[in-house]
C-alpha cells in the first residue's frame, strides 16, 4: 500500500476550500484585523441565507452562543435547563455558568437524540416541583437532526422555548429546512473539528431581530451607546474577528460539497461493514438529512469478535484517530447531582460506539486501510 503511515489519519481534521484566502486578503488589505469589519457582516448575511434564519450573530465559539442565547432567555441562578444527556459539554457548560441548573434527557434509539416522550415527562416532573424550565436545548448529535416537531409539539402546551444545539449539524436538513430552523434560537460551531471550521467560532441564530441584536451587543462588552463607555449590564468579549469570518465565508463556499462528501464516506463504511455480524452504523431518520459529520459504528464485541477499545487501539496502531462516543453528562463527575430522565440509552451507545476517522481529504487508500484494520483486529 502507497499510504505514508507517518502521516497521521485524524478524525475529522480542517479542510479548507480554496476562497479562504482570497477573504483573508480582503481583510488584511482592508486592515479590519481587529474585531468586527466588512468580513464579519458578510458571514453573517451569508449564514442568513443559507440557514433561512432571518438574524445571525457571529460569536467566538459554540459554547458563547449557547451563553447568550440561555442569557437572554433570561436563565439565571436556581433556575431549570432541560438539556440532551448524551452530547458533548459545550451544550450544557453555559446553562451552568448562568448559576442555572441542567436536568438531562436520555435518546431514543431511532434517532440517537432527545427522546419526546421522556422530554414531556422532565417538563411534568420539573413543574410539579415548582420549577417550570426555562428552555429546553436539543442536541442534533453527530450531525443528526433531533426530531423538532415532535419536541415541538411537547413544549407547545408550556410554551417553553427550543434552543436548538445544532454544533454538529451545519448543513443538516430537517423536512427540507436546514438544522436549527423552527426553534426560537439555533447554536452552530465553527471548531476546527466540526464539518467547516472558521479555526473557532461560532453563530446564534434566530427570526427575532432583537435577540440578535441583543446577543450582538452583550458579545462586546454591553456598552451604552454613549461617546464615552458606561455600562449598566455586565456583558462579554464574545464577538467573532473580521480574520476568522473570513475562513468562516471560505468554508461556507464548500459546505455543501463537505456534506456530500461526508456522506459518502458514511456509505463507503456502513457498505464495507455493516455486513459483518455485530457491526451497525447510527439510523437515518427519513425526516432528515444528516451532514454525518461523524461516522458512529456500533460494536456487539460477543458477535463481531473485537471490542470498541480494541479496535481503536488497532488503528491507534496504525496511526489512525478514532473516538469513543460521547460519554453521557449524567456520567460526569461535574454533573453528579443533577437529575437525568433515562440514561441507559446513552449508556449504551457510549459503551459500543465508535467515531471512524472521516476527514473530506481522507483518501481511497486511507478509507480501505482503516477497514480492513478493522476487520484484521477480530479475534
Ligand atoms: C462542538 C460542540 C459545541 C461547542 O462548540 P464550540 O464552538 O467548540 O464552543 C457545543 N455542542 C456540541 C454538541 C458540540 O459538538
Amino acid at each position: 500500500m502507497s499510504t505514508d503511515r507517518s502521516k497521521r489519519i485524524y478524525l475529522s481534521p480542517p479542510h479548507m476550500g480554496g476562497s479562504e484566502q482570497k477573504y483573508i486578503a480582503e481583510a488584511f488589505e482592508s486592515n479590519f484585523i481587529a474585531p468586527l469589519g466588512p468580513q464579519v457582516n458578510g458571514f453573517e448575511k451569508d449564514f442568513s441565507e443559507i440557514s433561512g434564519f432571518k438574524h445571525c450573530a457571529a460569536l467566538t465559539s459554540g459554547t458563547a452562543a449557547m451563553h447568550l442565547a440561555l442569557r437572554i432567555l433570561g436563565v439565571s441562578s436556581g433556575d431549570v435547563v432541560i438539556a440532551s444527556d448524551l452530547t458533548f459539554i459545550g451544550s450544557v457548560s453555559p446553562v451552568t455558568f448562568l448559576g442555572a441548573e441542567p436536568v438531562f434527557v436520555d435518546s431514543d434509539y431511532e434517532t440517537w437524540n432527545m427522546d419526546p416522550e421522556l422530554l414531556d415527562k422532565a417538563i411534568k416532573s420539573c413543574i410539579a416541583e415548582g420549577r417550570t424550565p426555562k428552555a429546553v436545548v436539543p442536541t442534533d448529535l453527530y450531525g443528526q437532526c433531533a426530531d423538532y416537531d415532535r419536541i415541538l409539539e411537547v413544549l407547545k402546551p408550556y410554551s417553553i422555548p427550543l434552543v436548538i444545539d445544532a454544533a454538529e449539524s451545519v448543513g443538516s436538513m430537517y423536512k427540507g429546512k436546514f438544522a436549527g430552523k423552527g426553534a426560537f434560537a439555533a447554536v452552530y460551531s465553527f471548531n476546527g473539528n466540526k464539518i467547516i471550521t472558521s479555526s473557532g467560532g461560532g453563530m446564534l441564530a434566530s427570526d427575532d431581530e432583537e435577540t440578535i441584536e441583543k446577543a450582538r451587543w452583550l458579545s462586546q462588552q454591553a456598552r451604552e451607546p454613549k461617546p464615552y463607555y458606561e455600562h449598566n449590564e455586565i456583558g462579554y468579549n464574545y464577538r467573532m474577528s473580521n480574520v476568522v469570518a473570513a475562513i468562516g465565508r471560505g468554508q461556507l463556499e464548500v459546505l455543501e460539497e463537505r456534506v456530500r462528501r461526508k456522506r459518502e464516506i458514511f456509505d463507503f463504511y456502513e457498505q464495507r461493514l455493516a455486513s459483518h455480524k455485530g457491526l451497525s452504523f447510527m439510523p437515518d431518520p427519513d425526516f432528515g438529512k444528516s451532514n454525518r459529520w461523524l461516522t458512529v459504528m456500533l460494536i456487539d464485541s460477543s458477535l463481531f469478535g473485537a471490542t470498541p477499545e480494541e479496535i481503536r487501539l488497532a488503528l491507534e496502531k496504525e496511526n489512525i484517530e478514532s473516538r469513543p462516543v460521547w460519554n453521557p453528562m449524567h456520567r460526569q463527575p461535574v454533573f453528579k447531582n443533577c437529575q437525568t430522565f433515562g440514561g441507559k440509552v446513552g449508556e449504551d451507545l457510549f459503551e459500543h460506539g465508535l467515531c471512524l476517522p472521516c476527514g473530506t481529504a481522507m483518501t481511497a487508500d486511507e478509507l480501505e486501510l482503516v477497514v480492513s484494520t478493522i476487520l484484521n483486529c477480530r479475534k
